[in-house]
């Protein structure tokens, strides 16, 4: 017992002496941790990481060519403050991951204000707000480096573009290139999922969404099909030149199962039938919203501005309601954004086809998140007086083919079949969509059954 105690007793003298050699260790951690802390906050001020880590590269080779302890520590100050990147009239920026507006500014040296009427001018559009990895933003400097313009590639097919008007404000002008449809017929057999199966087959993710969101209705795609059953699809896509721009559209999907045969048309109306004329889509209600609410500014693509007199287009309808009213899903859908922007506020996006979307604007609460899906009549916020907003009111715009039109009298889906008048031309559709759809199940093959129909 004694001879333990005593162990202890040097055990512990020991530790105690080891106390400040610790801390001294701590305190040296410390130190060269706020350095190095120190030394991004430098960095962060020049210029991105990409470009450091390629002048510390260059500071290192001239060290080895050196080989001069002074030299060395010259070269290494120099790296630490860099040269700010020399600036070129026209600069172009690739959109990668994680790239938010505001921090692409400031790597393009371009001040917050200009941020501000860049986005004032993007509230009727807002383009800016879903930057894709891929997209690219180019911006054009005055001799006095402020900004003249910029132009947002969504797409080779879709540029939208920014440009001064005066001191304060910007101007967007949308560019849509009609480039060239391609249709194609493809055709294949369900083996595993129906989803490998139409990759297989050559569809991409986009069009197998499409396809589960037409006939999602009709069909459960993991109950109702086995190995064995066929499926054939028309599509087009488009191009311009050589470059496929990403768009493309379902014309006609047919899965035969061993019972039933599943199928969907679309008409020159823009909506989808099956073989029979029946919509597959549910109709629209005119107003997301319950009983008669004010309509206090039209939708109006060439409104002037009353103080610039700029064209500064109102894209959807205004309609004065107190902060809280309930607003409802016109129609089915998925929710896109529920985002906050500096003059649009709150904001909700439901798609709800290829051809139709929807948006809220100046709400004060969501009452969904990004990705839900929604029926007709679902309650999906409460309205507000959020962003730049005038009073308490309510901005719906609706969407058809990527262009607004207004809420208040443009026609909306609200049949639920194929009238009278149109019944022979839509079964001659069915017809040609049929002949090509049998001829690639023949083939069963590379699924390629006609290739290159221009129009
Ligand atoms: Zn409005």
């Amino acid at each position: 017992m004694k001879n333990y105690y005593i162990n202890d007793k040097r055990k512990l003298a020991r530790r105690r002496r080891l106390i400040p050699i610790l801390l001294a260790g701590l305190v040296i951690v410390c130190a060269l941790y706020l350095a190095w802390s120190h030394r991004q906050d430098i960095l962060a001020v020049f210029g991105s990481p990409a470009e450091d880590s390629v002048a510390t590269d260059n500071a290192t080779t001239d060290n080895a060519t050196m080989g001069n302890a002074t030299m060395a520590n010259a070269t290494a100050v120099a790296a630490e403050v860099p040269e700010p990147p020399r600036r070129e009239p026209v600069q172009e920026c690739r959109i990668q991951d994680g790239d938010t507006l505001s921090s692409i500014f400031d790597k393009h040296l371009i001040s917050q204000t200009t941020l501000f009427q860049i986005m004032d001018a993007d509230e009727q559009i807002l383009a800016l707000d879903i930057l894709r990895p891929g997209n690219t933003l180019t911006f054009t400097f005055n001799p006095d480096w402020s900004l003249e313009r910029m132009v947002l590639s969504v797409n080779p097919a879709r540029q939208v573009v920014y440009r001064r008007v005066d001191a304060e404000n910007f101007e967007f002008e949308e560019v849509i290139h009609p480039g060239t449809w391609v249709q194609q017929t493809l055709a294949g057999g369900i083996e595993g999922s129906f989803f490998v199966s139409a990759q297989n087959a050559g569809l991409n993710d986009q069009e197998v969404a499409s396809i589960a969101e037409l006939l999602k209705g009709r069909i459960n795609f993991r109950r109702d099909l086995q190995a064995g059953d066929t499926f054939q699809v028309v599509r087009r896509q488009q191009y311009v030149g050589d470059e496929f721009t990403g768009e493309s559209q379902i014309l006609g999907i047919r899965i035969i199962c061993r019972k039933r045969t599943y199928d969907a048309y679309l008409f020159s109306d823009g909506k989808y039938y099956d073989r029979e004329g029946n919509s597959l889509m549910r109709a629209f209600v005119r107003y997301p919203f319950k009983g008669s609410q004010r309509l206090s500014s039209a939708f109006n693509p060439r409104r002037r501005h009353p103080v610039t007199g700029r064209v500064s287009p109102h894209n959807g309808a205004d309609f004065r309601m107190s902060v809280g009213t309930p607003i409802f899903a016109p129609g089915d859908g998925v929710v896109t954004r529920t985002l906050q922007h500096r003059f649009a506020g709150k904001y909700i996006e439901i798609r709800h086809s290829d051809r139709y979307s929807t948006r809220y604007l100046h709400l004060s609460k969501f009452l969904v998140r990004k990705g839900q899906r929604v029926k007709r009549g679902d309650k999906i916020a409460l309205s507000g007086n959020t962003g730049r907003s005038t009073g308490p009111h309510l901005h719906y715009e609706f969407h058809v083919a990527g262009r607004p039109v207004d809420p208040v009298t443009a026609p909306i889906p609200i049949m639920s079949s194929i009238s009278k008048k149109d019944r022979a031309a839509f079964k001659a559709k069915v017809a040609e969509l049929t002949a090509d759809m049998d001829l690639a199940k023949a083939v069963d093959g590379p699924r390629l059954s006609q290739a290159a129909t221009t129009n």
